[in-house]
């Protein structure tokens, strides 16, 4: 490609606009680079360390698996359901508390039943959020003059739910207004 080519552009790091040389650059200088990059590293290790402290939050979980014998308190815990429902369960005879010494517990292998009993819940309903509630992509183009690509990513990224009406796809404003505002108000 020329040299001489020149691209404006919006620099990814401090969202300056720039002219890029390359039609690759996602940055305008080799600071904004390093720093881009050390960002990403960093959100990398982020991720890595939520994941362990979601492993650490579960292990009490796995603890209770193990037992043979759980308390009402921890087999509310454990299944999340509420107490009530529990003595409710055992009033119906669906579940059976045993006296262990002073305490009432209830067999794992008797919660375990439970759910080879219980029909699979199926797909969960999905959330609908009014489309008056909602951007289509062009809209949000529009407002925010965002590309087509970043827009697309942003959703990606974000997790944000989409849905259909005939071809439109629309996302909640909400969720759009809060990402886009908050990126326009930083630089
Ligand atoms: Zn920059």
């Amino acid at each position: 490609m020329s040299s001489n080519l020149r691209i404006n552009r919006i620099c990814e790091q401090c969202g300056k606009e720039f002219e890029a040389r390359k039609t690759t650059s996602k940055t305008c200088s080799n600071d904004c680079a390093k720093k881009a990059y050390k960002a990403r590293k960093r959100a990398a290790k982020i991720e890595v360390s939520n994941e362990q402290v979601n492993r650490i939050k579960a292990k009490p979980l796995e603890d209770l698996r193990a037992q043979e014998y759980l308390t009402v308190d921890e087999t509310a815990r454990l299944v999340r359901i509420s107490r009530r429902t529990l003595y409710r369960m055992n009033e119906r005879g669906e579940l059976v508390f045993m006296k262990l010494s002073r305490r009432t517990v209830i067999r794992r292998s008797d919660i375990d039943r439970l759910f080879d009993q219980a029909k699979p819940a199926g797909a969960p309903e999905p959330v609908i959020i009014s489309l008056s509630e909602c951007y289509t992509m062009k809209e949000i183009i529009q407002k925010y003059g965002i590309s087509d690509k970043a827009l697309y990513e942003l959703i990606r990224r974000n997790d944000i739910p989409k849905q259909y009406s005939g071809i439109y796809a629309y996302v909640p404003k909400i969720r759009i207004d809060e990402l886009l505002t908050s990126a326009a108000s930083q630089s």
